[in-house]
């Protein structure tokens, strides 16, 4: 049976570590679980709030209404072709440990979207991006469950409808849908690697490494640590080209 909180401080689910509390809160870890929230007076009573790792979201007071912390696991390869695989992610994941176990079975695509916060499950909705690559240049399909319905709902990459930053999830879905998984084309052979931007290319020539899937990697990794501090050591939100403030 779900667990439903009350008064639950916020600080540890967002990257600015703001001390935030949400009336109600609860940890959804499979479909059915969600499922069966949509059927709680806390959630039909108030608003309701998706959260992943909380860093994209910027708490200004406390929150009035449920939270709902997506936690669902999971990687799997669900087919194979010469080339390439599908690889099924649940929206829990954590994005920057799933990039770091494609790298470790060599499998190409994620590398140059290393080190960025949060979870799989948000990726898709603000089309992460960082040199050179964006996550719809290998989305398949992304999985969701319609909020109002509990009906299950599947999105084409064309119909993700994504841009610079951008998705049809926030814009005319924005908040209508609970993303439970996302489907990546990754290769595992005849890798197409990125390293058009030039501090990689740099890093790469510096070190006299050729590319390969694990020194993009480490290339960007360190690249991003040099420029942004670990939100763990000190709070922050990245870059703030589409940071949302949150009320
Ligand atoms: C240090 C730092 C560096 C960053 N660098 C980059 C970068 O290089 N490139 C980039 O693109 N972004 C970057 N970001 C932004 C951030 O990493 C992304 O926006 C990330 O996708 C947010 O994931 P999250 O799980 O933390 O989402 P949250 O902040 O928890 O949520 C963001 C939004 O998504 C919704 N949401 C979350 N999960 C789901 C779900 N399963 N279903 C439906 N809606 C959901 C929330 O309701 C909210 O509206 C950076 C952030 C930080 C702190």
């Amino acid at each position: 049976m779900i667990k439903i909180e009350e008064h639950v401080s916020l600080r540890a689910y967002n990257t600015f570590g703001i001390e935030a509390k949400a009336r109600y809160f609860c940890t959804i870890s499979s479909e059915d679980q969600l499922i069966e929230l949509l059927n709680t007076p806390e959630y039909k009573n108030q608003p309701h709030l998706l959260l992943g790792g909380g860093s994209n979201i910027l708490f200004t007071k406390d929150y009035e209404g449920l939270v709902i912390k997506v936690n669902l696991k999971g990687i799997e390869v669900i087919n194979h072709s010469a080339d390439t695989i599908s690889v099924n992610v649940k929206s829990g994941e954590v994005w920057h440990e799933f990039v770091m176990y494609c790298v470790q079975q060599q499998w190409g695509g994620v590398e140059n979207l290393s080190l960025i916060p949060g979870t799989v499950g948000a990726a898709p909705i603000q089309n992460i991006g960082a040199y050179g690559v964006e996550i719809k240049d290998v989305v398949e399909y992304v999985d969701g469950i319609d909020l109002k319905t509990g009906k299950q709902k599947t999105f084409t990459n064309t119909e993700c409808n994504f841009g610079y930053r951008e998705s049809i999830f926030k814009h005319d879905l924005k908040e209508k849908i609970f993303i439970s998984s996302v489907t990546l084309t990754l290769t595992t052979n005849n890798h197409i690697l990125n390293t058009s931007y030039g501090a990689i290319t740099s890093i790469l020539a510096e070190n006299k490494k050729s590319p390969s899937i694990k020194t993009i990697s480490d290339a960007v990794v360190n690249i991003r640590r040099s420029k942004l501090p670990d939100p763990l050591v000190i709070g922050n939100a990245g870059s703030f080209f589409k940071t949302q403030p949150f009320n």
